[in-house]
């Protein structure tokens, strides 16, 4: 061992070579530092006197499949000029860390391709070791995003954990970048959010949210020139959940054995756009007995897919008169699940009507909703709340394999 070699395959620069041990399979350099070499930590003054010293071990990078570690006398030393006594830098590692700056490059590139279980495995360290490592990266790298250019938002809430905990995620719809996650949801939620934003002096033209309410008024203080609309994507949705809702009502209600064959399993055809329906597994002819069968699934079939043409409209005007129209037949249909949503949209025609001011959707959100999703089913996922949101933060940029 030279230490040319401990310089440039080890990274560490400075210290000398004194021996190296082998037990139970791992290798133990032993390194030390020239008594004087040694600075004030704090002022950097030489003038120092040597209060013996701390030894330490370092976790360093492996030799095939050989681990090693350094291990190193940090010397203690006293501060003439600030008069305490303190250990010398360790230029090596974090302040803190058992492991030395280049096992944590090589760790954060083993995660890039690998999961965090398989690279503790690899290295024989701990999962939280690792998890630890890409948690500081990820923070350095995402904790704080820029939020000046901001100029269309989506403010999302998700379901995280058991016993309906929940997350409020903000995107930036023109990039698909996440650029907050607030813990719980509705207007507490965004607090943050508003205190990292104005300083920003973002100018938000819009922001998509759902017609639930629960952030609107929030928005509205906060962002008082902002356009906010009701998109598509969550109309879209609660439209499909109340049909799911009729449905099932109407196959609990079937009497026939024969009625409730037809409608059971057409949840997802019913669901499903009308163009995507699968001929080679005849998913239309299964749609259309089941809506042969009952008139009021076929009229909410009818006027969900009638719905969708409400963003295809050449302008405003045109639009209006359309939702007006769906509104009309929707309460006429006499089914207690489309009068309920005639109101619903009623009750939000100006915000659904934005849509032609400023044409935003919270689409992109869907993709991220499902990563989070999958992140959230690991083993490991939502156990630290802080790290998850991180994952979060960097889900659209991120190399990383996050979940694992
Ligand atoms: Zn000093």
């Amino acid at each position: 061992m030279s230490t040319s070699l401990l310089y440039h395959a080890f990274g560490i620069r400075g210290y000398d070579y004194v021996r190296t041990e082998y037990s139970d399979g791992q290798v133990i350099f032993t390194i030390a530092q020239d008594p004087h070499d040694c600075r004030c930590s704090a002022c950097g003054s030489r003038d120092v006197i040597s209060r013996g010293h701390v030894e330490r071990q370092f976790r360093s990078l492996p030799i095939g499949s050989r681990t090693t570690s350094v291990v190193l006398p940090i010397p203690r030393v006293e501060c003439s000029a600030c008069g305490a006594v303190r250990q010398v830098k360790v230029p090596f590692a974090d302040p803190r860390r058992s492991y030395t700056k280049s096992f944590q490059r090589y760790a954060l590139e083993l995660l890039l391709c690998m999961t965090i279980q398989d690279v503790a495995r690899h290295l024989d360290v701990g999962w939280d070791l690792i998890k630890d490592i890409q948690k500081r990266d990820l923070s350095r790298r995402y904790a704080k995003p820029k939020l000046k250019h901001l100029r269309h938002i989506a403010i999302d809430e998700i379901a995280v954990g058991k016993g309906h905990r929940y997350l409020t995620v903000v995107m930036d719809l023109e990039s698909g970048a996440v650029v907050f996650v607030g813990d719980g949801k509705g207007a507490d939620a965004l607090k943050p959010f508003w205190k990292r934003l104005r300083p920003s002096g973002a100018k938000i033209e819009a922001v998509a949210m759902d017609m639930s309410g629960a952030y609107q008024a929030a928005v509205r203080a906060n962002l008082r020139e902002a356009v906010i609309v009701f998109d598509r994507f969550h109309v879209v949705k609660l439209f499909n959940e109340k049909l799911s809702d009729l449905r099932r009502d109407l196959y609990r209600e079937a009497t026939e054995v024969q009625h409730k064959a037809v409608l059971k399993g057409t949840r997802w055809l019913l669901l499903k756009n009308a163009e995507n329906l699968d001929e080679e597994k005849d998913e239309k002819g299964r749609l259309k007995e089941a809506l042969k069968l009952n008139e009021s699934l076929a009229t909410a079939y009818y006027l969900k897919e009638d719905l969708r043409r409400f963003w295809e409209q050449p302008g405003k005007r045109f639009a209006t008169t359309f939702l007006d129209g769906w509104i009309r037949r929707a309460e006429a249909s006499g089914i207690k699940v489309l009068q309920q949503m005639a109101k619903t949209l009623a009750a939000h025609r100006s915000g659904l009507l934005a849509y032609y001011d400023v044409m935003i959707s919270s689409g992109p959100m869907e993709g991220t909703n499902n990563k989070i999703k999958t992140m959230k089913r690991q083993a490991y996922g939502f156990r630290d709340r802080e790290f998850f949101k991180l994952k979060i933060l960097a889900i659209h940029e991120t190399k990383y394999a996050l979940v694992g």
